[in-house]
């Protein structure tokens, strides 16, 4: 198998070409595309016919039984020929009917017998209407003592016979076909060589049947004096014409002059039809492994399709067929492939809504640049409010103002866009001290207010610099990044970064970008991990926790990725997926009669606005779940923005219905303060407090917790119970409920059905 990674992109590129070509060739697919080739070496070239087959055309319907006299005149003309010395003659003429005068029909046979070992009549063999190959053959009274040959047409879709078989089987015979016969050939069944139409048909010796009755001996002599003459049907005969390449109707016969010029000539070894294939699919894999300079590549190209041109053209004036589908189908696909990559490489270079380059395209040119300038990159903070509230039509308005901001002083220098919130550019200046003053001021102007359509927009502006010498453009921007996420508007500005970025920094930058496609294509999804009541073991919640399988790293942990996802500005993202996916799957759960509430976590750093609770009413509304199934447990109180405003907030929250729970009470910030101020229904028990239960003073603040929740009826849910000893302690000092890996580790909703399941049968038993 082809490992994607370990080869280079246009290898893999070429390669996938090539067994494209294979396919596609395989099934015919491309045979019309070399029939074009053919037809245009069959014109390209021409070459002078041997002069030893003669033609001789039958005017006279000679096949009508009705005439005797016809196939009597034919006779006479055998015996003429004969007489003038000719070396072998061919009968291409169909009789299907014994001559009303059976002395006709003798005579001609008889002529032909007199003629000796080189007289010949045909068998045809063609399609009949159906496209089966039949064969057609003259009555027994001409045949009968004669030898036959099979005139045999093997019609393409453009109607060129391109190729004739070397004999052909006939009522269990074997009989040499027509064309190897008259150029002295043989060759088994089964076997075909190419018909070459580069023959100059205007010099095939031909004459009418009906003059050379009466041409004189010497004249008979000097035209077919030890020639092969091939006797057919007239130029006008309906079935005998045919198409040959540059001419609509020639005689039938004619193609298969032309394949015994070509035996003759030599000319049926062709290139094959691999050469071609070959040759351009070897020289472009050679073109694409070496490293070579952009120019230089496109010169190989250019090298490589003037050798298939010679290629081509030397073959057609070696009077050679080539097949040309396979090269040109090679070059196509991995030209096609290198287009498409060049446009998608275009657009992930340019911000689609604003024009700007992206950092990808900083990378490029961070790449190609040969001088080392510093990076600087600008976040600005606040943008996400903005955008919220600016209708969509004017975000790119506001985008180029900030933009405009941030070149000023430097008109004309780059800038480059990420997420929106992120701007980058090179430095001019290297001096550190002269660089910050020009933040400085950039920072200053941010300070001011900017308008847009008469509304005030308040933004903040911070800095990281990077100012290593590392060679490796992504490490710079990372670098970069990193150090503008450590900046504070309050404290410090601008940062200024030389250091190099570890390996798990870029992972973590491209972790962030890769968050919204993981959600769309499923990588990140939802398990939910059971809350009991402790005194009987039944089931009465389940929290939502979410999970990411990346593909490469494996499951990531919740407590990592939803920090990058807040790096990234997309927590809201990550907490409507959470929610949308739970409260419907808690509608799912209530549709089989699995009674339970749902919690899903919401950090407070989403508690900035009124996000949360469109968010929370619109999954709701959504699944048609009652809002009081719903629990929204609220983790990293640390970081509740402000505690006033926040109170407001859960108090809507609330009063929807909503419960609330504080999660990881009693450590960090979740404590007695938030507790006390805010609306909470519920207080989770951190896992810190029920993971040690061999000391007095452990059991004690346990209980006290518990007590404290009871006390000031709240719902009090003990989390990380690890065995029985823990449980059997919660359940003596009245805990009404607990969550932990004793009783169940977080499960896929399919889990959690067949638990439900399992359990209401083992309860149906015991009643
Ligand atoms: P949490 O909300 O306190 O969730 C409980 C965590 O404790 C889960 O870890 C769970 O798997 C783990 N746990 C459960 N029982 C036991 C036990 O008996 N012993 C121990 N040692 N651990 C136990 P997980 O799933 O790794 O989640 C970690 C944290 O990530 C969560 O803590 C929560 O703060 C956060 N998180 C998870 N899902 C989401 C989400 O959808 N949104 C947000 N904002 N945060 C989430
Ligand atoms: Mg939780
Ligand atoms: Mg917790």
């Amino acid at each position: 198998m082809i490992n994607r990674r370990s080869l280079p992109e246009r290898v893999r590129q070429v390669l996938i070409a090539g067994l494209v070509t294979l396919v596609l060739s395989a099934a015919m697919i491309l045979d019309p595309l070399d029939q074009f080739g053919w037809l245009i070496q069959s014109n390209l070239a021409t070459k002078a016919p041997s002069g030893e087959i003669v033609y001789v055309g039958v005017d006279q319907d000679i096949e009508d039984p009705d005439q005797p006299e016809y196939r009597r005149n034919l006779a006479r003309l055998v015996t003429r020929l004969d007489q003038a010395g000719a070396e072998a003659v061919y009968l291409n003429l169909l009789f299907e009917q014994a001559s009303d005068d059976p002395g006709a029909d003798r005579t001609l046979n008889k002529a032909l017998k007199d003629f000796g070992d080189n007289a010949y009549i045909t068998v045809r063999k063609g399609p009949d209407f159906s496209g089966d190959t039949i064969t057609f053959r003259s009555t027994g009274a001409i045949t009968e003592g004669l030898q036959q040959v099979a005139a045999e047409d093997r019609y393409s879709y453009l109607g060129i016979t391109w190729s004739m078989p070397f004999a052909s089987s006939s009522q269990g015979k074997v009989l040499p076909a027509l064309a190897a016969a008259m150029a002295g050939t043989e060759g088994e069944l089964g076997r075909t060589f190419p018909v070459s139409y580069i023959f100059d048909f205007t010099k095939i010796p031909s004459f009418r049947s009906t003059g050379l009755l009466e041409k004189s001996e010497g004249e008979m002599r000097g035209a077919f004096s030890g020639k092969t003459v091939l006797i057919g049907g007239s130029w006008g005969a309906d079935d005998q014409i045919t198409k040959v390449p540059g001419k609509q109707d020639v005689a039938s016969s004619f193609t298969f002059i032309a394949a015994a010029e070509t035996l003759k000539a030599d000319l049926s070894n062709n290139f094959g039809p691999w050469t071609g294939f070959v040759l351009t699919f070897f020289l472009l894999l050679l073109l694409v492994s070496v490293r070579l300079d952009p120019k230089d590549r496109h010169i190989g190209y250019g090298v490589l399709m003037v050798l298939l041109v010679g290629l081509f053209t030397f073959a057609t004036h070696a009077g050679s067929r080539v097949s040309v589908s396979t090269s040109v189908f090679v070059l196509l696909i991995y030209a096609g492939t290198r287009l498409r990559v060049k446009w998608q490489r275009k657009y992930a270079l340019e911000d689609q809504l604003t024009k700007l380059p992206t950092f990808r395209a900083l990378e490029c040119d961070l790449t190609e640049m040969e001088s080392h300038f510093p990076l600087v990159v600008a976040e600005i903070h606040g943008f996400q409010a903005v955008l919220q509230a600016l209708p969509p039509a004017r975000h790119k308005d506001y985008i180029l103002r900030l933009v405009e901001r941030l070149s000023l002083g430097e008109e004309g220098k780059i800038i480059y866009a990420n997420d929106g919130r992120h701007f980058a550019w090179l430095s001019s200046d290297t001096e550190v001290e002269s660089i910050r003053e020009h933040l400085e001021g950039l920072r200053s102007l941010f300070s001011q207010p900017l308008l847009l359509d008469g509304t005030k927009l308040d933004v903040g502006v911070t800095f990281g610099v990077e100012i290593s010498e590392n060679p490796s453009a992504s490490v710079r921007i990372a670098t970069a990044m990193n150090a503008v996420e450590k900046t504070s508007e309050a404290h410090e500005f601008v940062i200024f970064d030389g250091t190099e970025t570890t390996p798990d920094d870029l992972w973590d930058l491209s972790l962030r970008a890769r968050i919204d496609s993981a959600l769309e294509n499923g990588e990140i999804f939802v398990v939910y991990q059971p809350q009991m009541s402790i005194a009987d073991g039944r089931l009465v919640g389940l929290e939502a926790l979410v999970r990411w399988n990346d593909p490469v790293k494996g499951l990531i942990s919740p407590a990592y990725f939803v920090e990058q996802c807040e790096k990234a500005g997309r927590m809201d993202h990550l907490t409507r997926h959470v929610l949308d996916k739970a409260v419907e799957d808690a509608a799912y759960l209530a549709s089989i009669g699995v009674d339970i509430r749902m919690s899903v976590n919401i950090s407070a750093t989403l508690l900035n606005g009124d996000g949360v609770i469109a968010m929370a009413q619109e999954a709701v509304a959504k699944h048609n779940v009652a809002a009081n199934r719903i629990c929204l447990e609220l983790t990293e109180t640390a970081r509740i923005p402000n505690l006033d405003r926040t109170s407001l907030l859960l108090e809507r929250l609330s009063s929807l219905g909503f419960r609330l729970s504080l999660d990881d009470f009693g450590v960090g910030e979740a404590n007695i303060e938030n507790l006390y101020r805010l609306p909470f229904d519920e207080m989770k028990i951190d896992k810190l407090f029920t993971r040690d239960l061999t000391n007095q003073k452990n059991r004690a603040i346990l209980q006290s917790l518990v007590t404290l929740g009871r006390d000031a009826c709240i719902d009090v849910v003990a989390e990380g119970i690890e065995d029985r000893k823990t449980l059997e302690f919660l359940n003596e000092i009245g805990c009404p409920v607990g969550q932990g890996y004793y009783l169940s580790y977080p499960l896929p909703l399919q889990k959690i059905v067949e638990y439900h399941a399992f359990a209401q049968t083992k309860s149906q038993k015991h009643s």
